[in-house]
């Protein structure tokens, strides 16, 4: 999966993720911001180097503080899709939710770790494996 783009459901914000995504960063996070900012029970994510994004429009940046981290939730203003997540734990990476690739550049992406298990809500069964 190289070269892979993605953007917001109404078209004013598209990126480009140059280079080689590390596979081992396709997560699947059931924590409680990720079942907020999705409205799902979990979030699907993949990370890559902030820097390796280029950007067409500029997201919208809300900042979750927590005790010992802040967490970034990125969306368009206009549509209000979730683009991506960043936290200052891992702060050279930022989490794009898979959804938000095209439709072809997700098709590949394997869920290789869950995170925040024990936040799963008892509704959010994943049927069929690629459980992380
Ligand atoms: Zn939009
Ligand atoms: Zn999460």
């Amino acid at each position: 999966m190289s070269g892979l783009e993605g953007g917001c459901l109404c078209g004013s914000i598209r990126y480009r993720i140059e280079g080689e995504p590390d596979p081992r960063l396709q997560i699947t996070c059931h924590c409680r911001d990720c079942q907020q900012v999705t409205g799902a029970g979990h979030a699907r994510s993949m990370g890559v180097p902030a820097d390796s994004v280029i950007w067409t429009g500029q997201p919208k940046v809300y900042e979750i503080q927590h005790e010992n981290s802040t967490v970034d939730t990125a969306f368009c203003d206009t549509c209000g899709s979730p683009l991506y997540k960043r936290t200052s734990n891992l702060a050279p990476l930022v989490f794009f939710h898979v959804g938000s690739l095209d439709y072809e550049c997700g098709a590949d992406w394997r869920s290789k770790r869950t995170v925040y298990d024990e936040r799963r809500q008892p509704w959010d069964v994943l049927e069929g494996g690629n459980e992380g």
